[in-house]
């Protein structure tokens, strides 16, 4: 279980300047432009500190409600800010995230509720598969798979040998994915995170550093 940052680097081709601003979800977002750097962005955030401070407090104020998805909006979609496209060429409007196309029964309204039943469905379809897969290429027992809506994990596991999986894992990269279905198959092994835990996460899965990285950096766009 990886907890989520409040503040996430985001880096722009197309900004000019360095930027803050707060999302909806509370997360602060700090754009770093095509030649800047980190570092630059973290001064440039710790000389914001007393705006972003105001904005939290205003912020706090208002009753909290979720970022609208509508066309054009960039989502996080297998890993990359993916831009939402829409057609309504046939019957019954299609939306697309780069390869992979979702109906839905308006373009009209907010895409979110629509979008976000399509990919836990994608999960159901996609997660236990890879999860069989792994297993069966370190092979750990598994009983079963479960895809969850949980907020704040991205899996689990019992004793018994039940998988849970997240089903925002189909916002991640793929590695990210493995990652965290390697972490619960080891689990079944080590119930715990002793060094014996982490070295056998190192054994199957050498990234794990990268996307436990990855993870910290993205989990808060990922909604939970
Ligand atoms: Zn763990």
């Amino acid at each position: 279980m990886v907890a989520a940052p409040d503040l996430v680097f985001v880096r722009s081709s197309r900004a000019r300047n360095y930027r803050l601003t707060l999302r909806r979800n509370g997360v602060a977002v700090a754009t770093i432009p095509a030649r800047g750097t980190e570092r630059e962005a973290q001064r440039f955030v710790a000389e914001q500190h007393a705006w972003l401070t105001r904005a939290r407090a205003r912020q706090a104020k208002k009753p909290r409600s979720a970022e609208v998805w509508s066309l054009g909006t960039t989502v996080l979609w297998r890993g990359l800010m993916t831009e939402i496209r829409g057609t309504n060429t046939s019957a019954k409007p299609v939306v697309s995230l780069a390869a992979d196309t979702f109906r839905v029964a308006t373009l009209e309204r907010d895409l979110r509720p629509t979008l976000e039943a399509h990919f836990a469905r994608r999960a159901r379809l996609e997660l236990p598969g890879r999860t069989w897969e792994l297993a069966a290429e370190t092979g750990v027992e598994v009983k079963q798979v479960a895809v969850r809506n949980q907020r704040s994990r991205w899996g689990s596991c019992s004793a018994s040998g039940t998988i849970s999986l997240n089903w925002r894992l189909m916002q991640a990269p793929a590695t990210v994915r493995d990652y965290i279905i390697l972490h619960e198959l080891m689990h079944l092994r080590e119930m715990n995170h002793s060094a014996r835990f982490w070295a056998r996460v190192e054994e199957v899965c050498p990234w794990w550093r990268d996307a436990e990285q990855w993870l910290k950096r993205n989990g808060s766009l990922l909604g939970l």
